[in-house]
């Protein structure tokens, strides 16, 4: 199996890590970006987060960073879960 560059960064010790919200389901991190310098949600599973996760998610970025917007978009790497908040 290909390694993935967002099961890297949440193995890196050296990523800053703004939290750990374990969710039962849905369990993500907030970390920062090491190519976008700007923080980033990313669910620690592959599985797609449940419409509940992904709200739960967002409410809890737009908390941490009230200035800055979720965008949902994703270039790089589509197959695990993550958003950026720019
Ligand atoms: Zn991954
Ligand atoms: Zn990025």
């Amino acid at each position: 199996m290909k390694n993935c560059d967002l099961c890297d960064i949440m193995n890196n010790i050296h990523t800053t890590l703004h939290g750990m919200y374990l969710e039962e389901k849905d369990p993500f991190i907030i970390v920062d970006c090491n190519t976008c310098y700007v923080p980033m949600v990313v669910f620690v599973n592959h599985n797609e987060p449940s419409a509940q996760g992904l709200q739960k998610a967002i409410e809890v970025a737009e908390e941490n960073f009230p200035d800055k917007r979720v965008d949902l978009k994703r270039r790089k790497i589509p197959n695990h879960p993550h958003f950026h908040l720019r």
